[in-house]
């Protein structure tokens, strides 16, 4: 898709030639891409880099989410980097709280932290084509300058309140899980869960037991498969940090269980339709295990689309939640949340103290990704390039007519496996143009529009191999898809193909100059 389509107003602020930038990266965010961005960058010499963040602390998504049950769902050998194993995690699927701890110990062994600017939020980024240098405004009226922009904002930062009426009228408490509250007690109190996605998956049996009575409203049900999760034993851990090379080697067993089946399944379906019907039959038999005989909530809580069309999950106790005395699925659509609590349609009005909204985050949306407004060398802003003509880079990094930038989560750049592996992934290629650069002596990169548009177009294709096209996704309600019913989140590949692109596609793909 060429941008020249694109009828954009121009948009770029007047502003005197920068003689030279402030400095030669910026990344914006420092949750576990930026931080990974800069320990790539520091590994590969290059020193002269900030990291912008809004917040006070890093890590991201870990440092901000902290609802009851909070935990990675992918095993946490697999999610961490892979030159960084951590032998102390103390389950097999760690704890939110100690992934905060980790992305810490991480930025402060890489010696990250001098480089970090906390408590600044960028609010627009303009390429400047005379000096072929970014600058980025902040929300405090400064301007930095810098050759290369590295956005690392992440997807899901924008937690997204569901568009049902009456919210305001609530006399209760209501809280997103994406901005938990501890002083909101919730011990003896009735309580009512909007949604029933991951995040629910992982409060739910958290708070059953303390609350007085639950009501949990499903839209649309998950597919979950048994959590192979235990404790880490001391024993264990110390057999870890004498011998890193046993945690490497259960790294590799996690890493293909989770390519398997948050990758293989949903990626080539077409190749592999038996794996989807198996961790189909598996997830039944996960929500039989969990709540024997009963039929009545069985019909309720199988979903009515494919496995994979939805980011599925694990767990080993959030069905058992249905059957409890104090606990109830309701499955009737909502009217309107009232003074008291919630009208469904059925004219039951269930009365509430504390209303949780667990409906997720905004994700391929313009003003969520990029978190800012980018402009680039046509004057056309990026989010607004997108929301028109499809969600589009190369190797899901680079767009034409945006020089010398990169995100880290672009359209069609996430592997399933782990978050970790697309970071590690796209920071070296990011990192392995802007080495390029200092090679040639260039000041300015940009992919070249024929590569990416070819690159679009065996992306469209593969796509024809996925779930999203060939299996019944229809009714998933998935934030994997987009407004133009395009399925931008996940990468169709495996992560050793994008593994292996970042480290030899062409660098000629790219024109430096
Ligand atoms: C609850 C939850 C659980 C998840 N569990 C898993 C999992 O188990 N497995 C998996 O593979 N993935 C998981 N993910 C997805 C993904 O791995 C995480 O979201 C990951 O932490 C994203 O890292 P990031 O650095 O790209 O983005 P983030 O962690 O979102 O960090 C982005 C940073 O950028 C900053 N920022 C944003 N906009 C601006 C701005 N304009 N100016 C300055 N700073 C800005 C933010 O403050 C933040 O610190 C999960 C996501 C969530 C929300």
């Amino acid at each position: 898709m060429n941008i020249a389509v694109v009828h954009q107003e121009r948009a770029i602020t007047q502003m005197p030639v920068i003689a030279h930038p402030d400095h030669e990266v910026v990344i914006i965010g420092a949750g576990i891409s930026g931080l990974g961005t800069a320990i790539q960058l520091k590994s590969e010499g290059i020193n002269d880099f900030i990291l912008l963040e809004r917040a006070s602390e890093v890590g991201g998504t870990w440092r901000d989410n902290r609802y009851p049950g909070i935990a990675v769902d992918i095993t946490s050998f697999t999610y961490s980097y892979s030159f960084e194993q951590n032998p102390n995690w103390s389950r097999v699927f760690a704890p939110g709280s100690e992934l905060h701890h980790y992305t810490e110990k991480v930025a402060a062994k890489y010696g990250i932290y001098p480089h970090i600017r906390f408590g600044v939020r960028v609010g627009r980024a303009e390429f400047d084509e005379s000096s072929h240098c970014w600058r980025i405004f902040t929300d405090g009226g400064k301007i930095v300058t810098a050759r290369h922009l590295v956005s690392a904002t992440g997807g899901l930062i924008s937690p997204k309140m569901p568009d049902i009426k009456g919210i305001k009228d609530f006399r209760g408490e209501t809280i997103h899980t994406g901005y938990w509250r501890d002083d909101i007690g919730l011990e003896g109190k009735r309580v009512a869960v909007i949604g029933t996605g991951a995040t629910a998956v992982q409060l739910l049996p958290a708070i059953a037991p303390q609350v007085a009575h639950l009501d949990v409203f499903q839209r649309t049900p998950i597919w979950l498969l048994k959590k192979p999760d235990r404790v880490l034993p001391a024993w264990l851990r110390s057999a870890f940090r004498l011998a890193p090379t046993a945690q490497r080697l259960v790294r590799a067993g996690t890493d293909i269980v989770s390519e398997s089946l948050m990758v293989i399944s949903a990626v080539y379906y077409r190749q592999f339709p038996w794996l989807v019907r198996h961790c189909e039959a598996a997830g039944i038999c996960n929500m039989h295990e969990q709540l024997p005989g009963r039929p009545d909530l069985w019909e309720k809580l199988t979903p009515k689309y494919g496995f994979g069309c939805k980011r599925p999950s694990f767990s080993n106790d959030y069905f058992k939640v249905f059957a409890r005395d104090n606990a109830r699925l309701v499955t009737t659509p909502i009217e309107r949340i009232t003074e008291n609590g919630v009208l469904t349609k059925d004219g039951e009005e269930h009365p509430v103290d504390v209303l949780i909204m667990a409906t997720g985050y905004r994700v391929f949306e313009k003003g969520n990704l990029p978190s800012y407004e980018v402009v680039g060398s046509n004057g056309v802003e990026l989010g607004s390039f997108w929301e028109e003509n499809r969600y589009q880079a190369y190797e899901g990094m680079t767009v034409p007519g945006y020089p010398n930038f990169y995100v880290m989560l672009g359209p069609y750049a996430l592997i399933g496996t782990s978050y970790f592996k697309m970071v590690e992934g796209n920071s070296i290629h990011a990192v392995r143009c802007i080495n390029e650069a200092r090679r040639r002596k260039a000041t300015r990169v940009e992919i070249r529009q024929e590569v990416h548009d070819r690159y679009f177009a065996d992306i469209q294709d593969r796509q024809k191999n996925t779930v999203f096209l060939n299996h019944n996704c229809a009714m998933s309600n998935s934030y994997y898809f987009d407004r133009h019913g395009d399925a931008p989140m996940l990468r169709p590949s495996t992560s050793f193909e994008m593994l292996w692109r970042a480290k030899h596609l062409p660098i000629d793909n790219y024109v430096f100059s």
